[in-house]
C-alpha cells in the first residue's frame, strides 16, 4: 500500500478534539460519571481531560436503543448493495479525516505521527474492505439439494458491541464497526478510557451518510461500562480487543448465554534467528520489533531466541540500532519511537524489568531519552534469564534474548508460552526458515521481516491460547456478528 503524506494539522485544531461525548440513539452527550483520573499527554504527562464515564442509565438507553434498531430491521433489510453503498459512502466521509485522526491519536496514545498516519488509514479502508464483503455475495448463498437449491443466508445475530484497547484504537474500531454494520448488526463502540478520542471520528463519519438513527453509538469508560455491555442477555455478539484479564471476564460473561464473540488478546512472541541468518536483517527486525507501537503492540518481540554461535553478534548488532532510535515526541515526524501510553503503564513496565534483573538478568537499553518529562521508556533487551521465568506478555519495548543449540530446541522455546499470536523467524535459507515456522503453533508467523503489513490482508489473523478466540480478518470478523440460517423448500 502507498504511504499517504505526512501532514499534520494545526496543534489548535488537534486540541479542539478533546471534547468526549457519547454517541446514544443519535444524540451526543458529555459522559457524566468521573473517574477519577486523567488522560494525559503521554510526552509530557500534562493533563489533557478528566477521564470520564457514561452513566449506567445512559448504557441501558444505549443498549434498549440498539435493540430498538435490531427489531426494527429496516438495515438488516436492506439489500446487501445498499449497505454496501452506505459503507462506501463511510469511508470516503472518513478518509479526508485521516490526518486529523492520526495527530489525536498520536497526541494522547504517545504513537508517533508517521505511525498513526499510516495506520489509520485503516479506519476509511476498514469500511471499504466490509463493502466489498457485502458485495462479494458472502452474506448469501445456495448450495445444491436432493429437493433443489438450499439459500444460505448470514443474518445479524442481534446488537453487537465492540471493546478496544489504547493502542491503535481508532483503526481496532473501524474494523470491528465497519463488520458489524455490513453483518446488519446495531453496534455500541466502548473505547478505551485511556484513550477514547480518535475513535470518535467514527460518528462524524457515519454522521454524514445517514444510517438509521443509533444503528452505531458510542458510550465511553472502563471495566464497569464494558461490564454491563458483555452481560446484557440483548448483546448477542461481542468483539473484544485487550488484555487477558478483560477478555477472561469478557468470555466469563458471553459464556452465560452463549454470545458470538471475538477475543484478540496479547502475545509473547518468539523471533527464531537461525545462525545462516542475515546479521544486519535480523537487527533491523528485533529494533522494529521492539519498537513499533512504542513496543506496545501485540505482536511486539517478546522472546528472541538466537543460535548460540551468533547470539553475541547479534546483539552486539541490535545494541548498536538501538542506539539511533529516535525516541522523542510522537508528533514530531523526527521521532521514531514515542513514549509509553500512560505513568502506570510505564511503571508496570519498569516493573517486569527489574523483575526479569532480579532473575539474574542483565538489562541493556542504550537508546538515549529525550529531554522531556513524559513516559519514556527505552527499547530494552535482557539476557541470563531462564526461558521459564519469560513466559508472559511484557507489552511494552522490553524482550528477553535466549539461545538455543538446535532447531528443535528452537521451536520448543517459541512454543513454551501459553500465547501464540505472532512469530518469526530469520534466516538466509527461505526453505528452511519456513519449515521451522511451520513448527510454530501461532496464528502467523513471518520470515525474515516484521512488517505492521500483513503477509496478505486478507488472510485470517488467527489466536492461538491465550491470545484469544477466534479469528480476526475481513471475513472472519464480518461471520462474528452473524448467525447462518438455511432455508429450503422440503417437497415440491
Ligand atoms: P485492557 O484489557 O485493560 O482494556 C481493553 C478494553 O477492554 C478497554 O476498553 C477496557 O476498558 C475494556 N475492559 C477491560 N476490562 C474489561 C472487562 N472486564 N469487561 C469489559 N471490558 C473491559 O487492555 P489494554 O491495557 O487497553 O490493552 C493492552 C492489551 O491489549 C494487551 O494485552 C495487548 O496485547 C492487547 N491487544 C491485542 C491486540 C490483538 O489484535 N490481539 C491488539 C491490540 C492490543
Amino acid at each position: 500500500m502507498e504511504l499517504p503524506p505526512l501532514t499534520i494539522p494545526p496543534l489548535a485544531e488537534v486540541k479542539s478534539r478533546f471534547q468526549l461525548f457519547d454517541y446514544i440513539d443519535g444524540e451526543r452527550i458529555r459522559p457524566s460519571v468521573e473517574m477519577g483520573g486523567w488522560v494525559r499527554n503521554p510526552n509530557t504527562g500534562e493533563a489533557i481531560t478528566p477521564q470520564l464515564a457514561t452513566s449506567p442509565e445512559n448504557v441501558a438507553r444505549a443498549l434498549a436503543t440498539a435493540q430498538r434498531v435490531h427489531e426494527a430491521g429496516d438495515w438488516a433489510r436492506l439489500p446487501a448493495g445498499e449497505r454496501a453503498d452506505r459503507l462506501d459512502a463511510a469511508a470516503d466521509a472518513l478518509m479526508p479525516l485521516t490526518p486529523l485522526i492520526a495527530a489525536v491519536e498520536s497526541y494522547h496514545t504517545g504513537m508517533v505521527i508517521s505511525l498513526t498516519n499510516f495506520v489509520n488509514a485503516i479506519v476509511w479502508l476498514a469500511f471499504k474492505g466490509a463493502a466489498g464483503v457485502l458485495r462479494s455475495g458472502h452474506a448469501q448463498s445456495v448450495a445444491p439439494g436432493p429437493l433443489g437449491e438450499v439459500e444460505i443466508w448470514r443474518k445479524p445475530l442481534g446488537t453487537a458491541v465492540a471493546i478496544v484497547p489504547w493502542n491503535s484504537p481508532a483503526a481496532l474500531a473501524a474494523h470491528k464497526v465497519a463488520n458489524a454494520l455490513a453483518a446488519g448488526a446495531p453496534v455500541i463502540l466502548k473505547p478505551s478510557e485511556w484513550a477514547p478520542y480518535s475513535c470518535l471520528f467514527l460518528a462524524e463519519g457515519l454522521e454524514q451518510v445517514g444510517l438509521p438513527r443509533g444503528l452505531f453509538q458510542i458510550v465511553n469508560g472502563g471495566t464497569a461500562v464494558g461490564q454491563q455491555l458483555v452481560t446484557d442477555r440483548r448483546v448477542r455478539a461481542v468483539s473484544f480487543t485487550g488484555g487477558l484479564q478483560g477478555g477472561r471476564a469478557v468470555a466469563a460473561a458471553c459464556a452465560h448465554d452463549f454470545k458470538a464473540m471475538q477475543l484478540e488478546l496479547g502475545g509473547n512472541n518468539a523471533m527464531i534467528v537461525l545462525e545462516d541468518a542475515d546479521i544486519g536483517k535480523t537487527a533491523e527486525g528485533i529494533v522494529a520489533g521492539l519498537t513499533t507501537l512504542n513496543g506496545q503492540w501485540c505482536r511486539a518481540l517478546g522472546r528472541l531466541l538466537v543460535h548460540e554461535s551468533i547470539a553475541g553478534e547479534v546483539l552486539e548488532a541490535a545494541l548498536a540500532r538501538l542506539q539511533h532510535v529516535r525516541l522523542g515526541d510522537s508528533l514530531s515526524p523526527e521521532s521514531s519511537m514515542g513514549p509509553l501510553a500512560n505513568e502506570e503503564h510505564r511503571r508496570r513496565i519498569g516493573t517486569a524489568v527489574s523483575h526479569l534483573e532480579a532473575c539474574g538478568g542483565q538489562k541493556h537499553a542504550p537508546t538515549p531519552l529525550p529531554d522531556l518529562p513524559g513516559h519514556f521508556f527505552p527499547p530494552t533487551l535482557i539476557t541470563g534469564v531462564a526461558p521459564e521465568e519469560t513466559l508472559e506478555e511484557i507489552f511494552g519495548p522490553a524482550a528477553t534474548l535466549h539461545t538455543f543449540r538446535d532447531e528443535a530446541e528452537a521451536v520448543r522455546l517459541a512454543n513454551q508460552t501459553p500465547y501464540g499470536l505472532g512469530g518469526y523467524v530469520f534466516s538466509r535459507d527461505e526453505a528452511r526458515a519456513l519449515a521451522v515456522a511451520r513448527q510454530m503453533n501461532t496464528g502467523g508467523v513471518k520470515i525474515n521481516g516484521v512488517s505492521l503489513l500483513e503477509l496478505n490482508v486478507d488472510a485470517p489473523r488467527p489466536a492461538w491460547g491465550l491470545s484469544g478466540f477466534g479469528e480476526e480478518g475481513t471475513l472472519e470478523t464480518f461471520n462474528v456478528f452473524c448467525g447462518r440460517s438455511v432455508v429450503g423448500v422440503a417437497g415440491r
